[in-house]
């Protein structure tokens, strides 16, 4: 995709913005745009910047994104709600046309890259709080504040960052969260408190090396020397790629959301707002936990991946209310007259509580408290569902269980003798 309307092509240290900013190293890209990390001369800060393909519907895309990270930006001077923060925005010519170009905050990666280095076996209780409140102030911020939704809520559209206050360590407050892949790591844990000795050991280093190299390009520095383990740094993150966000009142697409984390008002087309969001949430909190994801529709014989999502969404949380199966423009399609599926006859109820203790073996308690928080977020009715600002004050996400999970880390970080 390097070519006319496509890509702009990048080489480490091509200067953008009339030399304000220099390209170091390709951290990602989707469907719209490549992702460099950036050195900004100006202020002397790593930033990610973010190249959008030239065609003019990527373009016009890119003007949206602009204006909602805009709106995000104005309204979070202090820049803490758990949003990405714009820095500045430009327009680049290349070879294969003019580029709108975002400048946003460096962060790390995204909880999909998290969950994957634990090996999908879950992360920590503890750990998983205080993602969901991250979560939750962004959204509460975005609904409440803003009027926005964000439609495409999930652990890839989530990125780590580190907290560290520059003036308390600056050796380590640049970096951001890049975590290792556990290779020779039996048990496949990324949070591992011994790494803090040795990290701390590369961090000076690579500051050395950074000043070293700084000096001799005039100014230009090399990336930031990623963290190694989440342990001693704070576990918090912001919500990205706001893309195919929208205003609450303007709602734009009619099939929003990525298939798992999709909400059964929008695969019924019966109209949807913010509760949307908090669907794709509950469903990402799930995952977090558990390290799978909460649904995986797939096509079968004689029905579609829709039919089986609701399939799937009704075995967890019950029948849906015949009101909700038989008033959207798709309830047809999929329900009869009794709100039962025409297609799928048999479902295998096995409510979200049992689920957790059957197949993911969380105790007792532990199960029962998770889904105590996650089922209201999971009612059919969008209106029923408790908003982002309720679900802040829910106690399972201030519950104390520093006890039980310390024994948990200990005992794993006993077998991996590093
Ligand atoms: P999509 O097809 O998902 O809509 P997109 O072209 O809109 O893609 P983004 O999802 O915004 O692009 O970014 C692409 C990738 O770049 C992300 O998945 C992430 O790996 C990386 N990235 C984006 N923003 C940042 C950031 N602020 N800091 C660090 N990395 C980032
Ligand atoms: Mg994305
Ligand atoms: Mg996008």
């Amino acid at each position: 995709s390097y070519r006319k309307g496509g890509y702009h092509a990048v080489r480490i240290g091509d200067s953008f913005a009339g030399g304000r900013y220099i390209a170091q190293k390709k951290l990602g890209w989707g469907q719209f745009s490549i992702v460099w990390l950036a050195y900004d001369t100006q202020t002397s800060k790593y930033v990610a910047l973010k190249i959008q393909k030239s065609a003019p519907q990527f373009g016009q895309a890119a003007l949206h994104e602009i204006e909602i990270l805009s709106a995000i930006a104005a309204g979070d001077n202090a820049n803490t709600k758990c949003v990405v923060n714009l820095v500045d925005h430009f327009k680049h010519a290349g070879p294969n046309g003019q580029h709108l170009c975002m400048v946003l905050e460096f962060l790390g990666d995204s909880l999909l890259r998290l969950i994957k280095y634990n090996r999908y076996k879950g992360l920590e209780f503890n750990k998983v709080r205080e993602i969901c409140k991250c979560i939750l102030t962004s959204l509460d911020y975005l609904h409440r504040e803003l009027g926005l939704i964000h439609t495409d809520l999930k652990p890839e559209n989530i990125l780590l960052y580190s907290t560290i206050n520059p003036s308390k360590d600056p050796i380590r407050s640049g970096m951001t969260p890049i975590l290792e892949k556990p290779e020779g790591n039996p048990n496949g844990v990324v949070t591992i408190n011994t790494i803090e000795k040795k990290l701390k050991q590369r961090a000076r280093r690579a500051v050395a090396r950074i000043s070293e190299r700084r000096a001799s390009m005039g100014g230009v520095g090399l990336m930031p020397k990623p963290a190694r383990s989440l342990d001693g740094i704070d576990v918090r993150c912001k919500v990205v790629d706001f893309g195919n966000a929208c205003w609450a009142d303007k709602p734009m697409a009619e099939e929003i959301q990525t298939r798992q984390y999709r909400a059964p008002e929008v695969i019924l087309q019966s109209g949807y707002s913010f509760p949307a969001d908090m669907w794709s949430f509950a469903c990402t909190a799930f995952e977090l936990a558990t390290g799978e994801m909460m649904f995986t529709p797939k096509t079968g014989q004689g029905f579609s991946e829709d039919e089986d999502h609701l399939a799937l969404m009704m075995e967890v949380l019950g029948k849906m209310p015949r009101k909700i199966a038989t008033c959207g423009a798709r309830c047809k399609d999929y329900f009869d007259r009794y709100g039962d599926l025409k297609r799928i006859r048999r479902l295998k109820y096995l409510p979200l509580d049992r689920l957790l203790v059957e197949k993911f073996k969380f105790s007792g308690d532990d199960a029962r408290e998770f889904a105590d928080f996650l089922c209201p977020i999971l009612d059919f009715e969008p209106e029923k569902r408790p908003t982002a600002q309720q679900c802040l004050q829910h106690p399972w996400l201030n519950m104390n269980k520093q006890k039980n999970d310390e024994t948990k880390i200990e005992s794993r970080v006993g077998k991996l003798n590093i």
